[in-house]
């Protein structure tokens, strides 16, 4: 991409409504704009980064065996009356009424309608399991919308549901959603904690929320430090993950909401205790048959008889995430997105537009990385050199190649790590090598 035909309308000054690093970083790098409060047009470089992470998270739901699909975000306000939550869930819910006098709503989750959509559509557990999601915009009309991204009115969500004929698969299919999270965040740069959750009348013990740590985080987590050794596991999905499980929840890991002062100290020892601010980028929850009762989602049972089936539910915040990485990855210039998330891997900067050697040698570079399927943001503006630097220390990218004229005479590239700031001279060859790996 070249900047001279790019959409990147980047800020100087640090705008005065943004609280949190992250809502800072997104206004001044072009990211997002508000329309009103909580709600937000994604400018290119914005969207760049949320496609990046959905498309993770497509990946990772694909191996533990979920299946895309995409429902609409308004809603009959019937489904909801069948499953009891149309009064339950109050001012968040933002209702309609359309032209016929019919009751809509922008759906603030999907529970009631991938429920509908079973229940007319699945007759026998010879048809279980099934794993569905989607990515879809959510409403929810929140009291105190702020911190940009993080707590928006309208956001980005991937939610997924499971249905099994008992409780027993349906707890295997909370594992592997389970394992399915930790890998995403973990390819997002992040470190999530899955934190126990209320799980609410219910009751049992399968509700995890997923926290990465942050000053900024609206969650306050407490747990045992050696949560956050435990490896990341494989996508070995026939396998017993219950060890997997296990290795993390053994330890105490609850967030404010579930918090057990005495039961910390008991649990962990004094020099263990890890008690800090997080953000929620995921939360799952197997709840049994509420809806499925509830709406009659019922599937004949090997013996021929009737009952419902058993539901989980997963929701990871997408556009949410997009925040919470940069909150985790910046530094004083500005974003330090991980290679994976990255809108672009390299920046390359033409010093001199106009000057034949310098133009020559950024085109090849430029035609060199993009046939190897990396994403080049190309500055082939007529501005200053400070200006370009600035621009891209702050959008972060990975790597910065910059062409002068003196380099270009000697075929030589400047290449900038910009976790680092490590900078080395090299010649084009060895350029492109260290271009298309992450920094170290
Ligand atoms: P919170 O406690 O932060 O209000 P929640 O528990 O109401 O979130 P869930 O219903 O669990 O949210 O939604 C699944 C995920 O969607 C959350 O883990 C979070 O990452 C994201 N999310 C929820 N509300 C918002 C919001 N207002 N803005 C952005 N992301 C959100
Ligand atoms: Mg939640």
């Amino acid at each position: 991409m070249r900047l001279s035909n790019y959409f990147l309308p980047v800020l100087k000054e640090n705008p005065a409504e943004a609280q949190i690093v992250s809502h800072r970083l997104m206004l001044r790098a072009g990211m997002v704009r508000q329309s009103s409060a909580g709600i937000y047009s994604w400018l290119p470089l914005g969207l760049r980064v949320l496609n990046k992470i959905a498309d993770i998270v497509r990946q990772e739901q694909a191996l533990a065996g979920a299946l895309e699909m995409l429902m609409p975000t308004l809603q009959p306000a019937e489904i909801w009356r069948e499953s009891g939550r149309y009064d339950d869930y109050g001012k968040e819910m933002l209702r309609i009424t359309d032209r016929h006098d019919r009751d809509l709503l922008y759906g603030p989750t999907n529970e009631e309608l991938i429920t509908q959509i079973f229940r007319d559509s699945v007759r026998s557990y010879k048809e279980l399991p099934r794993n569905l999601y989607h990515i879809q915009w959510k409403f929810r009309d929140e009291i105190r919308p702020r911190f940009g991204v993080m707590r928006g009115r309208e956001f980005l969500m991937k939610d997924g549901y499971s249905f099994d004929i008992d409780e027993a698969n349906a707890r295997r299919a909370y594992q592997k959603i389970f394992v399915s999270y930790l890998r995403s965040f973990k390819r997002m740069g992040l470190q999530a904690i899955p934190v126990a959750a209320d799980t609410g009348p219910i009751g049992g013990d399968l509700s995890h929320e997923f926290i990465i740590l942050a000053e900024t985080g609206e969650s306050e987590v407490f747990c045992h430090a050696d949560v956050l050794a435990q490896p990341v596991p494989e996508a070995d999905y026939a396998a017993d993950l219950t060890p997997v499980i296990d290795g993390y929840t053994q330890y105490y890991a609850r967030s404010d909401e579930m918090h057990d002062a005495a039961k910390f100290e008991a649990e962990v020892p004094a020099d263990k205790r890890l008690t800090a601010r997080g953000i929620e980028v995921g939360h799952i929850f197997y709840f049994g048959t509420k809806y499925s009762n509830a709406m009659k989602a019922l599937v004949a049972g090997p013996d021929g008889k009737d009952v419902p089936v058993h539901m989980g539910s997963y929701g990871i915040g997408v556009s949410r995430l997009v925040g919470g990485i940069i909150e985790a990855c910046h530094d004083d210039e500005g974003i330090v997105w991980p290679w994976a998330v990255a809108p672009f891997h390299i920046g390359l900067i033409n010093l001199k537009p106009g000057d034949e050697a310098t133009d020559a040698l950024c085109e090849q570079l430029y035609q060199n990385l993009t046939n190897h399927n990396l994403d080049v943001l190309y500055d082939d503006r007529d501005e200053r050199a400070g200006a370009k630097f600035s621009t891209m220390d702050l959008i972060g990218l990975p790597w910065q190649a910059v062409v002068g004229p003196r380099g270009a005479k000697a075929g030589e590239v400047e290449i900038k790590n910009r976790v680092t700031g490590e900078k080395q001279t090299v010649a084009l060859e060895a350029a492109m090598k260290i271009l298309s790996q992450p920094p170290a």
